[in-house]
């Protein structure tokens, strides 16, 4: 008989394997990515294992932006504007040559919609519209 060893997986942030510590630093060859010892606990982005490598730059599949309406809730719970969110995923950031699937970051940005009045009217004008507006507003707890 014999007592089992503790075992420690440290996991890429882009492909999820586990990352071998060569040591200095952990890495993962699939991705090209390397990270430090301190960043394993400060959850610092990683480095390009070949310092020289440029990106990869492969563009998104997902080019067309995702465009949600949600209302913007202030503390008191009250809607105050309706933000059109839009997710952009960028071009990949992994080191050009990588064997793991391609890493591309997503950005969320929004803009609160110019006339409110005219899309919860827009929105309000048939049954369907009305049940989506109250399902949307159940869902962040918020009063009209
Ligand atoms: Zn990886
Ligand atoms: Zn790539």
């Amino acid at each position: 008989m014999s007592i089992p060893s503790l075992y420690v997986a440290i996991k890429c942030g882009a492909c999820y394997a586990n990352t071998e510590h060569d040591g200095d630093q952990y890495v993962c060859f699939d991705c090209g990515l390397c990270w430090s010892n301190d960043d394993v606990f400060d959850g610092e982005p990683g480095e390009f294992l070949a310092e020289d490598a440029s990106a990869c730059d492969h563009p998104s599949g997902d080019t067309k932006p995702v465009v949600k309406v949600q209302p913007f809730r202030t503390v008191d719970g009250i809607v105050k504007e309706w933000r059109e969110w839009t997710q952009i995923y960028g071009p990949c950031v992994l080191p050009a040559g990588h064997k793991s699937a391609h890493e591309h970051p997503l950005t969320t940005t929004y803009r609160d919609l110019d006339d409110t009045d005219a899309f919860l009217a827009a929105a309000l004008a048939d049954t369907e519209g009305q049940q989506l507006v109250q399902d949307i507003l159940d869902r962040v707890g918020a009063t009209k």
